[in-house]
């Protein structure tokens, strides 16, 4: 059932199973949530014409190279095809220079992985609206504005299938044997506020499933969501801890959470270039970055 509205293309440049391009099949139009990075452009592609079918609908959930990195590239195959984003993520589609010089200081050679995104048209680059829907004949997108992993995200919910199609806004989460195991994507400059605002809004729809773009679509998602929020919790509070000790470095957070928390040490484990370099150390930057702002400002 599940399977034949929603179709993942696996786009990761570097191994597979860590970003998913999600495409959406409704009876009159196709929506393509997350495109992915412009270096795994060809295998959506394949994908896309393996089904047979045409995207009208580009939906990045946000900007970073690793989600709309290739939306432009594919809105220029697909002459007619528009592309939906934040009204905060728009102008970095239409110029992806400074996105570009961003995504190279903070993921560093990641971020040639990713690859390099191209321009789109202005025309083309529509801003959504928090709570707007398109019609895809038999399912809805709807966009629900979720900042916090980053100020231009979107999630994806599509009613009729209880799907919500979380992007960044609600972690990481991998297979572990049967099992799954997740982290916070937390890269700077992280707002805990918005994050966990974010989160409660979307267990608010009572998703059944979710699909976050790293990776996959899982049951159980409200149990998730109310699981993820108290693990940011305590991520959060382990950061803090260390920054009230003078503590600033990432690296030093890593060691602590992984006494604390097997799901870290699952990560820490995974050698794959874009897990170290993208997910679970930018997080640990991220985190860090906020505590100790946070506590200088209660000492300031
Ligand atoms: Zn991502």
């Amino acid at each position: 059932m599940l399977q034949d509205k929603v179709v993942i293309a696996d786009v990761t440049p570097i191994g597979e199973g860590l970003i998913s391009s999600f495409i959406i099949l409704g009876n009159d139009k196709t929506a393509v949530v997350d495109p992915g990075p412009i270096n795994g452009y060809r295998k959506l592609k394949d994908k896309l014409g393996e089904l047979g079918v045409e995207p009208d609908y580009i939906i990045p959930t946000h900007i970073h190279l690793d989600h709309g990195g290739a939306a432009c590239r594919l809105a220029r195959d697909y002459p007619g095809s528009k592309v939906y984003v934040h009204p905060r993520g728009a102008r970095h589609l239409v110029d992806p220079s400074k996105l570009w010089n961003a995504s190279k200081n903070v993921l560093g050679p990641v971020a040639d992985a990713y690859g390099e995104p191209v321009p789109c048209e202005e025309s083309i680059v529509l801003e959504t609206r928090d709570g707007e829907k398109l019609d895809l004949g038999g399912l809805t997108v709807e966009f629900i504005h979720t900042p916090g992993h980053a100020s231009h995200h979107q999630s994806i919910w599509v009613p009729e299938i209880s799907l919500m199609l979380s992007g960044d806004s609600a972690g990481v989460i991998l297979p572990r044997g049967g099992d799954r195991a997740y982290i916070p994507t937390t890269p700077p400059p992280f707002r805990l506020d918005f994050y966990t605002e974010s989160i409660r809004k979307m267990i608010s729809f009572a998703p059944s499933y979710i699909g976050p773009t790293h990776y996959g679509i899982y049951d159980g998602a409200v149990e998730y969501l109310e699981r993820h929020l108290e693990q940011i919790q305590v991520w959060v509070y382990l950061a803090v801890r260390l920054a009230e000790k003078g503590e600033t470095r990432p690296e030093a957070f890593l060691e602590e959470v992984r006494k604390i928390d097997d799901n870290a040490v699952f990560f820490l484990e995974n050698e794959n270039p874009i897990v170290q370099g993208s997910f679970i150390h930018t997080t640990a930057v991220g985190l860090m970055d906020y505590a100790v702002k946070l506590v200088r400002e209660n000492r300031g």
